[in-house]
C-alpha cells in the first residue's frame, strides 16, 4: 500500500567517517578492475557501523576510498569515491547527480521521458531514477544507500524542479538488502498516468503500478528504428502497452499487437487512441501458442518484432531461458515474408551479448532461412553500459533480414 512517507532525519546525510571496512586483496583488485563492487567474501573487517557509508582499506590498511555498506547483502560494499577524504555531504551528491542530469541533455528535443540515473552506469551505485515529463520515479535499491534518500531527494529537486517524486522501491532487490518493499510518494503528487512523448508516438506511462518504474525506456531508440523500417502486415510480439506497435503503425499497413496480459492490451487500445491510431489488431494471447499456429497455418509478416520479458531471471535458469528464445526467433524467422525484417531482444543480464548471439545464429540455422545481420543494437544514451561493469548492459537487439 502506497504511503506518504515522515520526514526523515537527517543525522545520516554525511558518511561516518569512523566507520571502517578492511578489504582482501582480490576485492581491493575488483575495484583497481573498475569493478565497483566487493562481495562479503572479500570482506576482512566488518564496519562496526549500520548501512551508509564507510571508509574501505586495503589489507595493508592503505585508503582506497569511500563505499556504500550493505551489511545483510551478498554485495557488502559499493565504491562511491575513490577520494577516501571526501565528505558525502550535500554538495557531493548534487555534483554526481548533476553529472548524470546533464549527460542526457541530448534527449531533451526527442522524448519527455528518459532514465536520468542508471546506478553503476552514472556512478551512482543501486540509484534508478526516471524522469516521466515534470515527474521523477526514483529506486533505492540498497540498505548503504538508504541513508542518503533526504540528500538525493534535495538535489534531484534542485536539479529538475519536478511536480512530484515517486519511490517505487518495490524491486526485489530490496529484499536482498533487508529492506522493506513499498511504493512512497516523496515529495509534491504523481499522478497515476504521465504521458510520454517519444519520438512524436504518444503513450501513458503508469509511475504507480506499471512494469518497472511505469514503462520501458531502454528500447525507445530501437523502436524509432524499428519505425524506419517498417512496412507491410507487421507483428508486435510481447507488446505491453503497445510502444512498438504505435511506432510500426506509422510506416507498416497493418499491426498485430499481441500480449498475454489483458491489463497490458487494455492501456494499448488507449494509446492507440491517443494517437488516432486505427491500424493495429489486439490480440490477448500467449506468444509461443500464437506464433506456432500462425506458422502452421502458413501466414507471413513483413516486420515482426520481439520484445519478451527476461527470460533468464537468475543464472540457474538460463539453459531454460535459451530454449524460450530460441523457440520465439526461430518461429519468428519462418514466419517472415522474403526480404522480411525481425527486430529482436533481450533484457536478461544473464545472457550475454555471445550467447544472445549464438541463440540467433542457432536459430536461423534451424528455420532454414537465410537470415542476414543488418544491425546489433543495445541500449540508449540515458542507459550508460560501462564496459568494466557488466551488470549495467543488459538490453541486446538485433535486426535481422530474411534473405530468401
Ligand atoms: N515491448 C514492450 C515491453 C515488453 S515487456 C515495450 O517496448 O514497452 C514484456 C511483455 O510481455 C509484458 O507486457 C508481458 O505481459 C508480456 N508477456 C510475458 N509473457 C508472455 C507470453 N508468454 N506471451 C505473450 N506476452 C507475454
Amino acid at each position: 500500500m502506497a504511503r506518504r512517507r515522515n520526514k526523515q532525519p537527517d543525522s545520516n546525510a554525511t558518511q561516518r567517517s569512523d566507520a571502517v571496512a578492511v578489504v582482501s586483496a582480490r576485492g581491493a583488485a575488483r575495484w583497481q578492475r573498475g569493478h565497483p563492487w566487493i562481495f562479503r567474501s572479500d570482506v576482512r573487517e566488518i564496519p562496526g557501523a549500520p548501512a551508509g557509508a564507510v571508509r574501505v582499506l586495503d589489507d595493508r590498511r592503505r585508503p582506497l576510498g569511500i563505499a556504500l555498506w550493505s551489511p545483510v547483502s551478498e554485495i557488502s560494499l559499493r565504491l562511491l569515491d575513490s577520494d577516501p577524504d571526501v565528505t558525502l555531504d550535500d554538495a557531493w551528491w548534487f555534483q554526481r547527480l548533476r553529472q548524470a542530469v546533464e549527460r542526457r541533455t541530448p534527449l531533451a528535443g526527442t522524448t519527455n521521458a528518459c532514465r536520468l540515473v542508471h546506478g553503476e552506469g552514472d556512478a551512482i551505485p543501486s540509484l534508478v531514477c526516471d524522469r516521466y515529463d515534470r515527474w521523477l520515479v526514483v529506486q533505492i535499491n540498497s540498505a548503504g544507500l538508504e541513508p542518503f534518500r533526504s540528500s538525493i531527494l534535495a538535489a534531484l529537486l534542485a536539479l529538475v524542479q519536478p511536480l512530484g517524486v515517486l519511490a517505487r522501491n518495490d524491486a526485489t532487490a530490496r529484499a536482498r538488502e533487508g529492506l522493506p518493499r513499498e511504493t512512497t510518494l516523496e515529495y509534491g503528487d504523481v499522478p497515476r498516468e504521465i504521458e510520454v512523448n517519444e519520438h512524436d508516438v504518444r503513450y501513458l506511462a503508469a509511475p504507480w503500478t506499471g512494469q518497472k518504474t511505469g514503462a520501458f525506456l531502454d528500447q525507445r531508440e530501437n523502436r524509432l528504428r524499428v519505425r524506419e523500417v517498417a512496412s507491410g502486415r507487421a507483428l508486435d510480439c510481447f507488446a505491453y502497452h503497445g510502444s512498438f506497435a504505435l511506432h510500426m503503425a506509422m510506416a507498416a499497413g497493418q499491426v498485430v499487437a499481441l500480449d498475454s496480459s489483458a491489463d497490458a492490451l487494455a492501456r494499448a487500445r488507449n494509446n492507440a487512441s491517443l494517437n488516432s491510431t486505427e491500424n493495429i489488431d489486439f490480440v490477448e494471447a500467449d506468444a509461443f501458442d500464437y506464433l506456432r499456429e500462425r506458422e502452421r497455418a502458413g501466414e507471413r509478416f513483413d516486420t515482426i518484432v520481439l520484445d519478451p520479458p527476461a527470460f533468464a531471471k537468475t543464472r540457474a535458469t538460463l539453459p531454460t531461458a535459451l530454449n524460450g528464445y530460441h523457440e520465439i526467433n526461430l518461429r519468428a524467422m519462418r514466419l517472415l515474408a522474403t526480404g522480411g525484417l525481425l527486430f529482436t531482444a533481450s533484457c536478461s543480464y544473464h545472457l550475454n551479448k555471445p550467447h544472445f548471439l549464438g541463440m540467433l545464429e542457432d536459430a536461423a540455422r534451424d528455420s532454414g532461412r537465410r537470415m542476414v545481420l543488418r544491425e546489433l543494437r543495445g541500449q540508449p544514451l540515458d542507459h550508460p553500459e560501462v564496459l568494466t561493469i557488466p551488470e549495467t548492459g543488459y538490453l541486446k537487439g538485433a535486426l535481422l533480414e530474411a534473405a530468401d
